[in-house]
């Protein structure tokens, strides 16, 4: 009897591997698409070499990235056109990095320099009024900020401003001047399954007169690096994405929780949840759904988004907003 219970206990345990999970059992991915870490690619300033180079070949590449803009600066002003008209809808995500890049002198001063940036991003890039706008605080101002931590906070927040994490250890060509460095830092996000980033300021000009600041040698420098984020992206282990994107996913995974309402061989039925504020936070998640062995299609409904997605390893991955209506899954072969 004794060694019966034994031989029970092992079959069960040897059985319970092999058992599928929970149907509806639902993970929230750690990143978008499930990839396993996020890269962010920075540039500052404003640079012509932004638009002339960095802009095309990320476009050919289908990576995205932040573009801090200064548009009182001269570099700005002289090409205001192709900023705010032939590359204000190529996908790249502006970012605010004050007026001029000369600094805050006092709080006024400042609501000029930081709201007035913001202004002309949401015109150049319309969307909800209240939505959030990547923030970088200039460097090299020679000691020009005159604003109390405690009061920048307050503008950004005002503004619907979110601060990028810091420079420090990040910029090329001043912190990381190698290839392998900058890749590093790719591959440093892929095992930490964190986030990482890149701050650029010039891109080298074929047969330009002057460079840009610290601009990134093409063939040895820039675009290997863009291929090699490009591999890492379509292996599914890296999100090239912007800022706020990023910021925003991260934040709504926080909180998020995934409720099964119903989940029958016949239909899936889930509530996703997030204690970030619905207006601000409106990037769809990742979810990992358990669903029948015998499905190879799901059909996902949430309100009145509709996608058919294949299952794999029994999992239906797709995308759902927090707060948002009742997510249904059914088959759909
Ligand atoms: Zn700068």
């Amino acid at each position: 009897m004794k060694n019966l219970l034994a031989l029970l206990v092992v079959l069960t345990c040897a059985l319970r591997p092999l058992a599928a999970a929970p149907l509806g059992e639902t993970r929230v991915a750690n990143w978008k698409d499930d990839r396993t870490g996020v890269f962010l690619l920075m540039f500052d300033d404003s640079w012509p070499s932004h638009w002339q180079v960095a802009i095309p070949e990320l476009q050919q590449r289908g990576l995205i990235a932040t573009f801090y803009i200064c548009p009182g600066k001269g570099e700005y002003k002289v090409y205001a056109q192709k900023w705010e008209s032939e590359f204000a809808d190529s996908g790249m995500v502006y970012g605010n990095h004050t007026m001029t890049h000369k600094g805050v002198s006092d709080l006024e001063n400042a609501r000029e320099e930081i709201l007035g940036c913001t202004k002309i991003i949401r015109e150049i890039q319309p969307g909800s009024e209240t939505r959030l706008v990547s923030f970088a605080q200039p460097g090299g101002v020679g000691g020009n900020w005159h604003i109390t931590d405690e009061e920048l906070a307050q503008l950004l927040k005002e503004d619907h401003l979110i601060s990028r994490p810091p420079f420090q250890g990040h910029g090329a060509m001043y912190h990381l001047k190698t290839l392998p460095e900058m890749t590093g830092l790719a591959d440093k996000a892929i095992a930490s399954k964190g986030m990482e980033y890149l701050i650029i300021h010039g891109v080298e000009r074929l047969n330009a007169t002057y460079q840009d600041m610290w601009a990134m040698k093409q063939e040895e420098l820039f675009f290997p690096l863009l291929d090699y984020l490009k591999q890492k992206s379509d292996a599914g282990e890296l999100w090239v994405t912007d800022h706020i994107s990023q910021h925003k996913y991260e934040t709504e995974r926080g909180s998020a929780q995934v409720q099964a309402v119903a989940a029958t061989p016949a239909a899936i039925r889930l509530k996703l949840t997030s204690a970030a504020d619905p207006e601000l936070y409106d990037l769809p998640l990742t979810l990992l759904t358990q669903v029948p062995a015998d499905w190879k299609n799901a059909a996902v409904r949430q309100g009145d988004v509709h996608t058919t997605v294949a299952v794999k390893d029994g999992l239906a991955r797709y995308d759902a907003l927090p707060g948002g209506p009742e997510i249904e899954l059914t088959r759909a072969d």
